[in-house]
């Protein structure tokens, strides 16, 4: 399993090897199933400021700061850039409406997940863009013994956010190890950019709409269906990146 991928890999890093000591945990749409609830109260929030935005628009743009992403609407519907009050006012307004949204299962198989990696000894490092708080406290309920803020690169801790490889070059720094000692696991097509771009192994698991190609065009190493499935196929991808 994935020799291949491994090897084309390693020619387009020009790394020699691939060992890895590290996992980098994408949030949204990977540990949590909390898309469907950003793709709702993104739309509702934008409409409610006279922005143009559709459900699958959200997909693709998932990653991406707040700011950024009000920034980017306010550009296409307006022709300008976004003031600092919208921004603010914006996303607190789209944050109220994911609060109502209620709480966003774990997804399937991240525990399964997660527990084997801690079980080998590995790292862990959560990397978001995400300052949403209330899934940033779930993460201990959800996970416990997993996550603490050492590691953890959040939209508090970032000055660009994905799709820049910033937030995955702070989050190999936080485990400790080089590019090529690291997976990335992402849903988002500009996570999989940021993840490649950082020069990491890039792991794609398609949780929400997409199609698979809009994954593997932005770099993925592998595409995945289901977080599920990762868990399931844990022990054989570990022997072949570990
Ligand atoms: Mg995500």
């Amino acid at each position: 399993m994935l020799q291949q991928e491994i090897s084309s890999y390693l020619a387009r890093s020009g790394n020699k090897q691939l060992k890895v000591k590290a996992f980098l945990f994408d949030m949204d749409g990977v540990l949590f199933n909390s898309m469907p609830f950003h793709a709702i109260s993104w739309c509702k929030a934008a409409k409610e400021f006279g922005l143009e935005l559709s459900e699958p628009q959200v997909y693709m743009n998932e990653g991406r700061t707040g700011a950024s992403t009000i920034n980017e609407l306010t550009m296409k519907t307006f022709g300008r850039e976004a003031t600092e009050e919208e921004m603010e006012k914006i996303y607190a307004r789209k944050s109220e409406i994911f609060n109502a949204c209620g709480v966003a299962e774990p997804m399937k198989g991240a525990a399964q997940l997660l527990n084997a990696i801690k079980e080998r000894g590995l790292k862990i490092v959560l990397v978001t863009g995400s300052g949403q708080k209330s899934l940033l406290d779930k993460l201990n309920r959800c996970f416990p013994g997993i996550f603490s803020p050492e590691n953890m690169v959040t939209a508090f801790d970032v000055k660009f956010g994905k799709p820049n490889p910033e937030p995955y070059l702070i989050g190999l720094k936080k485990a400790g190890v080089q590019a090529n000692e690291a997976v990335v696991v992402e849903n988002a097509p500009l996570g999989v950019r940021a993840g490649v771009a950082a020069g990491i192994f890039t792991i794609a698991v398609n949780t929400g709409p997409l199609p698979n190609e809009v994954l593997s065009g932005e770099g993925a190493n592998v595409v995945f269906p289901s977080m599920q499935y990762f868990a399931d196929h844990f022990a054989e991808v570990y022997n072949a990146v570990g």
